[in-house]
């Protein structure tokens, strides 16, 4: 084999991460190459340039997520004197993904024209490690090249799991890595899984139109403030969201029309049920599998994720490992894209900043928005004692929820977890419109250390739903979180 190239960088995975570190390592002189290859899904989805945010993630599902609010203010907009609304108009699924995919494909184009404007060689090939310097690249016509580079970055994400116990699971179900790409509406749908995926996706299907049943194994958003969890499954039951709860799925069959038979045991009854499509949202591996780390001897944990320092360095000196597919990373967007910048600083500029996960923000896009920033209550107890802090609550709604009467008057709600002896807000917590706009805000100052008497002391913006954040005094435990009117 002829080794055809060298580079100062060669970045394995053309997503979030790696296009960062990529673009800012070529900015600041080195000489960079860039591998993305995108597998088909089991079921033959496939796409371009951007990674899993742009093109089976945040994007599409964000603009899906969009589509739904839309449909649910119908009623709002009728009883604010818009004449033509029909609140039970139909929902074109075509129409909408056709739209949501000429969006992606134009990131993608804009992808390929922002690595080739900085001069990033872009290798749309598959890329596998010969040593600790050579990368293997195979193209989808089985050509096959190397290229070698003093510095090598693993950024590969990870691709959906499935829940390992149904056979032929992989030919009867959809995941996240098809949903925004069908060409047909799922119809009624069974999703499997209660994290951000599943409520996500559960929420939005539902939003325009389609029947959903959430299948719950244990809990709703392992890891978050259970609280706030608890009230997204009440708000999403409300809208007509079926959750499935203590089950998982026996066994899944195709019927002779093509639909899905699901069979569950709930409370030792076998329960079945046809949906149109079941998606699973069961959580998602590394997608380390076929690099050949093992035979450089980057060393990973059992499930394939890749074990970092703070510095992003793996076992092997020269190789480096950022974003969703690193052990212990949050598996958000923004972080892989700050830890791409700072390592590219570091590789490059003499820089010394070290990506910092502490007060990450993040948000939920379930029908009523959830945005966190910090400590669960849960973990805050468990980390400083119950004693130690104090948790301020707030039940509101929304001004604009006036004129339709149906909205749920208890739905929104704010809290915010307080240390006692410097009154340092560590917990922040807010369920409502807009969340993630709200949120990003608020990050800033709980980043800085901002106190209680801080928020207290800040005028707040009326009539906002984000003004309820600095006007937060009921003390839970002690005071009701229902609050008088402005
Ligand atoms: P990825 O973006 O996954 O990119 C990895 C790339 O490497 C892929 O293109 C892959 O095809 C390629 N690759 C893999 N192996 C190879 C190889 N051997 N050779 C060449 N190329 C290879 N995060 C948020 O912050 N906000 C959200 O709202 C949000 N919504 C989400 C919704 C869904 C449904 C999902 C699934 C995720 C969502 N995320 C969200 C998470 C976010 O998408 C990921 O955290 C982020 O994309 C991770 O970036 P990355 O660079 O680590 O990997
Ligand atoms: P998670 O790993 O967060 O959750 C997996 C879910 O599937 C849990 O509810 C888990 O239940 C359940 N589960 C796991 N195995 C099974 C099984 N065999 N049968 C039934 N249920 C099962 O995965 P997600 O795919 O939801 O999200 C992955 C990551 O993507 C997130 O951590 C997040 O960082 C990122 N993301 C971010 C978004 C955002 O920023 N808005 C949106 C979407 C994703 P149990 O609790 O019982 O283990």
């Amino acid at each position: 084999m002829d080794i055809e190239q060298e580079y100062d960088l060669f970045v394995i995975g053309g997503g979030s991460g790696g296009l960062a570190c990529a673009k800012q390592a070529a900015k600041l002189g080195a000489k960079v190459a860039l591998a993305d290859f995108v597998k088909p899904s089991p079921l033959g989805t496939k796409w371009g340039l951007g990674g899993t945010c742009v093109n089976v993630g945040c994007i599409p599902k964000k603009l899906m997520h969009f589509a739904a609010t839309l449909g649910e203010l119908r009623h709002d907009q009728v009883e604010a004197g818009w004449i033509d609304t029909q609140v039970d108009s139909k929902h074109n699924w075509e129409k909408m993904v056709e739209n949501v995919n000429n969006h992606i494909r134009k990131l993608n184009f804009g992808y390929k024209n922002q690595l080739l404007r900085q001069d990033v060689k872009y290798y749309n090939k598959l890329a596998e490690f010969i040593d600790a310097n050579t990368i293997k690249l195979t193209d989808n016509k089985g050509q096959i090249e190397t290229v070698r580079a003093k510095t090598i970055l693993i950024a590969v994400g990870g691709r959906p799991s499935y829940p390992e116990n149904i056979p032929n699971i992989q030919n009867l179900v959809i995941t996240s890595d098809d949903l925004f790409w069908l060409q047909e509406n799922p119809g009624k749908t069974l999703v499997i899984g209660a994290s951000y995926v599943a409520l996500e996706c559960g929420g939005f299907l539902h939003g325009i139109g389609n029947e959903v049943a959430i299948m719950v194994r244990s809990i709703l958003l392992r890891g978050f403030d259970q609280e706030m969890a608890e009230k997204i499954g009440q708000y999403m039951e409300e809208k007509g969201i079926r959750f499935i709860k203590g089950s998982v799925p026996d066994m899944i069959e195709a019927t002779e029309d093509n639909k899905r038979k699901v069979t569950w045991i709930i409370n030792g009854q076998k329960q079945e049920e046809i949906f149109d499509t079941v998606l699973v949202a069961t959580g998602r591996v590394s997608d380390t599998q076929k690099l050949n780390l093992d035979k450089v001897g980057v060393k990973m944990n059992k499930n394939g994720k890749i074990l970092c320092s703070a510095d992003d360095k793996t076992s092997v000196a020269n190789i480096f490992a950022i974003g969703d597919c690193v052990e212990g990373r949050p598996e958000l967007t923004p972080t892989a894209i700050k830890c791409g910048q700072l390592l590219a600083n570091r590789l490059y500029n003499n820089g010394n900043e070290l990506m910092s996960y502490e007060f990450v923000a993040t948000t939920v896009f379930t029908p009523l928005e959830y945005g966190c920033i910090g400590y669960s209550e849960e973990d805050a107890i468990k980390k400083f004692g119950e004693e130690k802090i104090t948790v301020y609550h707030s039940i509101f709604k929304p001004l604009e929820w006036n004129y339709f009467e149906m909205h749920s008057g208890e739905s929104c709600f704010a809290k915010l977890i307080v240390l006692n002896d410097n009154r340092r807000i560590i917990g922040f917590h807010y369920l409502g419109p807009h969340a993630g706009e709200v949120t990003q805000g608020y990050a800033v100052a709980i980043k800085m250390g901002v106190t209680k008497e801080q928020f207290d002391s800040t005028v707040g913006i009326h009539p906002t739903c984000s003004e309820e954040l600095v006007q937060v005094t009921a003390v839970k435990g002690i005071d009701d979180a229902q609050k008088e009117g402005c």
